[in-house]
């Protein structure tokens, strides 16, 4: 994983619509949680998401949600998932970090506001994430 080197500042971008889409998605499912992949692009760190796909075959419940990976077509344009938490926890599960897909996963606590997302890498660290106006 290139992502390793410490020296990499990480930062995460996503569009406004994007948001708009996860939020509307995850209160849709609530009180099961939601997964989406998020499709954009990578740059020195920078993660620019800028579009969402729905992934075949997802699973969810009220304290899970996953999907088998070996279903994904190989597509550089995935650079993480966003998944729900409706039990309102921003914090990366262990089972989480182990289903890491992906730069970059973000979470939504309920209740699913613009301030209730927040991106964390495959060590858990938390990511600055920005929402941006352009597409
Ligand atoms: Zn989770």
């Amino acid at each position: 994983m290139i992502f390793k080197k410490k020296k990499l500042e990480r930062k995460v971008l996503i569009t406004k619509d994007v948001v708009e889409s996860i939020l509307s998605y995850c209160q849709m499912k609530h009180p099961n949680e939601g997964i989406l992949i998020l499709k954009g692009k990578s740059k020195q760190g920078e993660i620019k998401v800028d579009g969402l796909v729905i992934p075949p075959f997802s699973y969810t419940g009220p304290t899970f949600a996953g999907f088998p990976h070996s279903f994904l077509p190989f597509d550089m344009s995935y650079v993480g998932i966003v998944h729900s938490h409706p039990s309102g926890s921003a914090d990366p599960s262990v089972e989480d970090l182990h289903n890491f897909f992906g730069l970059v996963s973000l979470i939504v606590k309920s209740p699913y506001k613009d301030d209730c997302i927040f991106a964390w890498d495959s060590g858990g660290n938390s990511v600055p994430l920005s929402i941006v106006e352009e597409s």
